[in-house]
């Protein structure tokens, strides 16, 4: 056993060592029993949480209203949750009052699936009064108890539904799945918060096909509490294979590209799912440097001239950044598969930005104070215009990324730009 482990292994211990009973339960119970790699311990306990807090050197109040006491085994944190009964639910999410019991088996019996309801004492034995790993087994995902119930206890448990579904690659069982499809006009109480956090675990989990496929089937992101673009989906599912993509942000850019949501709308999408400012800046240049290469290619359509696209392509970067092209690129291929489109760019769009000599202001051989003492004048916004031309030129091929010959250039296009002021 891992160090991980063992640290859990010496919380339960030292709890039954005090005439407490004592468990792993939960997440790792379920992962280590499928031989997956398991992130945290989590400890259920008869002990309250004043009788943890005493009992171990170094401990955090982190829920104490749950009954929820995080315990430090070196650095390793483990929380160690009394158990509990949930008293009334209030607005469709879990209740702020608990009930401590001294008893696994109804601790148990308020989690969501079965075989998230599984506990594991400090011999390995495993306690599963709900038969969760026959239903894993049998490759189904079942609530605990009647689906309806729990789903109306608490909404975020379609979603959490939706995700250990894909994720662990399940069929959700027949009764569970009719509750969610019931139930799901409930998600309208729940914090867009939380529905990104699922969202996010979803298409960023290890099948987010099916987590794609599931929330069409399901329909519920037409129910979110406040109405997001993403729910077009449900009448349309996208062709695309999101599986070869990596990560949430390059699978989101893909379904909004498919889609073709404008990057404005993407942007307030990310926005009510509470994504931080760089994931929706990650996601909103991808889609608006996709827009940007689909109308100047508008423009020039018709016009074979050779090099076109890459000019195009090279602006576009510019503009947008390498970082988001890489991105758009990828999408691309992926999209190639499904669709006709922008072949070119999926297979050239890579060669070209590793052949740009530079892409931003900072990778050019020249500053702002070079390009002012030689034209021996004081700054002005045509400044930044000047630069932004010799940039272009530069990574168009038709200046050298040399200081000299931007020096010259600048001298050649100073007139002209002050003309423009
Ligand atoms: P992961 O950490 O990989 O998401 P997990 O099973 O550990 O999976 P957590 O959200 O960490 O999930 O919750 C730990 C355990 O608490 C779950 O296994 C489940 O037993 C219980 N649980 C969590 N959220 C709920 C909920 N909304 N309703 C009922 N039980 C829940
Ligand atoms: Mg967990």
């Amino acid at each position: 056993p891992d160090q991980l482990q063992q640290g859990a292994l010496q919380v339960v211990k030292r709890l039954v060592g005090q005439g407490y009973q004592a468990y792993l339960v939960g997440g790792c119970v379920r992962d280590g029993q499928l031989g997956r790699p398991v992130k945290d311990y989590d400890i259920a306990t008869s002990a309250k949480p004043e009788q943890v807090q005493a009992l171990f050197e170094r401990t955090i109040p982190t829920g104490l209203q749950h009954g929820t006491v995080t315990v430090l085994i070196g650095r390793t944190p483990y929380e160690v949750t009394t158990f509990r009964k949930e008293g009334d639910y209030e607005g469709f999410r879990r209740p702020s009052e608990v009930e401590y019991i001294d008893n696994l088996q109804e601790d148990l019996q308020r989690r969501d699936f079965t075989m998230n309801a599984m506990a594991m004492d400090q011999d390995g034995q495993l306690i599963d009064p709900f038969h969760g790993m026959d239903d894993v087994r049998a490759g189904i995902l079942r609530c605990v108890g009647h689906a309806a119930e729990r789903f109306s206890e608490d909404a975020l448990r379609m979603l959490r539904c939706l995700r250990f579904a894909s994720e662990y690659g399940l069929r959700i069982e027949d009764s569970t799945w009719q509750a969610l499809l019931a139930g799901k006009t409930l998600l309208r109480h729940i914090a867009m918060e939380r529905v990104r956090a699922e969202l996010e675990r979803m298409l960023g989990g290890r099948n987010p096909d099916l987590a794609l496929q599931l929330l069409v089937d399901s329909g519920v992101l037409d129910h979110t509490k406040q109405e997001l673009q993403l729910a077009r989906i449900v009448g349309a599912k996208p062709k695309t294979e999101l599986g070869s993509l990596p990560g949430s942000l390059l699978r989101l850019a893909c379904l909004y590209i498919e889609m073709q949501i404008d990057s404005a709308a993407v942007e307030e999408d990310l926005r009510l799912l509470t994504f931080s400012k760089q994931q929706i800046e990650a996601v909103r240049s991808m889609v608006a440097a996709h827009e940007m290469l689909h109308s100047l290619n508008e423009q020039s359509s018709g016009d074979e001239e050779a090099g076109t696209l890459k000019r195009i392509w090279i602006l576009t970067a510019l503009r947008y950044g390498v970082e988001a092209m890489h991105g758009l690129r990828q999408v691309y291929r992926q999209l190639a598969n499904s669709q006709e489109a922008d072949v070119h760019w999926s297979q050239e769009g890579e060669a070209w930005l590793h052949a740009l000599p530079a892409s931003k202001l900072s990778e050019l051989q020249v500053t702002g104070q070079l390009l002012l003492a030689r034209l021996d004048t004081k700054p002005g916004p045509w400044l930044g215009r000047l630069l932004g031309e010799l940039l272009e030129a530069v990574a168009l091929g038709l200046l050298p990324n040399d200081q000299e010959a931007l020096l010259e250039a600048a001298q050649l296009n100073y007139a002209k730009i002050r003309e423009t002021e």
